[in-house]
């Protein structure tokens, strides 16, 4: 997954893109980027692996001069966390700079590439992103509208995108809406984001959210509308309102918080959890959801459990062993609060069960005398390949596990998954949604073998 930040006609542009990306450090932690373009439309690019405050500082982002800038928050899906994946890419074409930062996967980024290769193109990077620039670059068209218009109809899959040509920045989302995208103005400029929370910490007012298949070129301040892509089924993801956005963003037209509130509200009126005497979430993911289970059981919420905010996510671990080593790092339950009482659980979702296996063993070990497991989304029974890193099918305890058997291996009383039509009700009537991790239903084509191309070991080293 993926955070992206724009602006344009804005002084000091690569300090507000800084500031924005702050704002979407949760959408990728293991690398970020600016490029900023200048009056004269010469672009200099800033990448480093680790977070946003770990990259930049005072006269770093003083070199970044000029009142357009593009900027990225990586978490690697497809190629791997290395630098030369790190974005926004920047290349020169023709004697003009071109910069592009990417939310999503190409579900044909293989085919692609294969294709591209076989015409003559050398990749410097193993992510998906660098196949539209190769596109862009080969297209016979005049204009750079239609140059990134023919590049992009050949590319399926999620892209919410945002590209830089000299001056001109080029906001896009794909045509089924997979990843948010948000527009607000700023002191007469333009500002483009992943999520309204960026919008938020630099000031800018919301203009609207890019729709599926919007295509806006801006420059100066100035926001031009191309014609859209071509239509598909809207598909935007189900997960980013279940887990992935902030609660603090509205997007896909919906208060991120509300959904999830709503979805703890479904969970209780689909799994009550009758004698429990207190609910607690898995923070921070799940709070708004506990709230609602509260809300709607009229069990008390109490806060069981404690989490270190100056750890990174679990999920990204290699070893089964580090994983639970880094589930107590992570949180530790108050004893106060759950010694010898019935307690409800509320998490976002189960992946492959480790952080739920040790926290219940902590909550056992704390004096719980009942332990309900409720969890605000369905089984997990599939990888994404629209841009959520989610292990293999192999991994993912909801494909591989019937629920009396997670509940066994988890060590849970009771057990109790939100249903998929529970999840969609409170997601909303505003958008139609992607839910193939959940439902197997993928709206896009998926070619054979497609994980284990999009992950394969490239011949040099330092891609790797
Ligand atoms: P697991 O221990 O593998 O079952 O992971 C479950 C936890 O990971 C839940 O508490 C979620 O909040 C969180 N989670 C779910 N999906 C992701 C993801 N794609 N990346 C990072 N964390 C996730």
């Amino acid at each position: 997954m993926c955070g992206v930040f724009g602006v344009s006609g804005v002084a000091e542009a690569a300090r507000l893109t800084y500031l924005g990306l702050y704002a979407l450090q949760h959408r990728g932690q293991e690398s970020a980027g600016i490029v900023a373009v200048d009056e004269h439309g010469h672009s200099r690019a800033h990448r480093g692996m680790g977070l946003v405050s770990e990259n930049f500082d005072d006269p770093g982002l003083g070199r970044l001069l000029g009142d357009v800038a593009i900027g990225h928050t990586r978490y690697s899906t497809a190629g791997s966390s290395v630098l030369a994946n790190a974005q926004p890419l920047l290349k020169d074409l023709r004697g003009t700079p071109i910069s592009i930062a990417h939310n999503g996967n190409l579900t044909n980024a293989p085919a692609l590439r294969r294709e591209l290769e076989d015409q003559g193109s050398l990749f410097d990077t193993t992510s998906d992103t660098e196949a539209i620039l190769h596109l862009i670059a080969r297209s016979r068209k005049v204009t750079p509208d239609d140059q990134i218009r023919e590049a992009l109809e050949k590319c399926e899959g999620a892209f919410t995108l945002l590209i830089t040509v000299g001056r001109s920045i080029y906001a896009v989302v794909d045509p089924r809406g997979f990843r948010p995208l948000v527009l607000g103005r700023l002191q007469g400029g333009v500002v483009i984001a992943s999520e309204t929370c960026a919008l938020d910490l630099v000031g800018a007012s919301m203009v609207c959210e890019l729709m599926p298949g919007q295509f806006l070129k801006i420059e100066d301040g100035h926001i031009t509308e191309l014609p859209r892509l071509r239509d598909r089924p809207e598909s935007r993801c189900v997960f980013e309102l279940v887990y992935f956005a902030r609660p603090d963003s509205r997007i896909f037209g919906e208060s991120v918080d509300r959904v999830r509130r709503e979805l703890g509200r479904q969970l209780a009126r689909e799994h009550p959890a009758p004698g429990a005497e207190v609910v607690f979430s898995v923070p921070d993911s799940a709070n708004a959801m506990a709230l609602g289970f509260a809300d709607a059981s009229g069990i008390k919420l109490e806060h069981g459990l404690i989490r270190n905010h100056y750890v990174g996510r679990t999920f990204i671990h290699p070893t089964q062993a580090l994983r639970v080593a880094k589930v107590k790092i992570k949180f530790n339950p108050v004893r106060g609060v759950i010694e010898g009482r019935s307690v409800v659980m509320v998490d976002d979702s189960l992946v492959r069960g480790t952080t739920s296996k040790g926290l219940v063993q902590m909550i056992r070990a704390a004096g719980a005398r009942q332990v309900h497991l409720r969890l605000s989304s369905p089984p997990i029974t599939g990888p994404c390949h629209y841009g959520i890193d989610t292990p293999t099918r192999e991994e993912l305890i909801g494909a591989t596990h019937g629920i009396e058997e997670i509940r066994e291996y988890l060590g849970v009383d009771t057990l109790g998954y939100l249903s998929l039509d529970g999840m969609l009700r409170a997601a909303g009537e505003q958008s139609q949604f992607c839910h193939a991790c959940f439902s197997g239903q993928y709206p896009t084509d998926i070619p054979e073998g497609l994980v284990a191309l999009r992950h394969a070991v490239p011949s040099i080293a330092g891609l790797v």
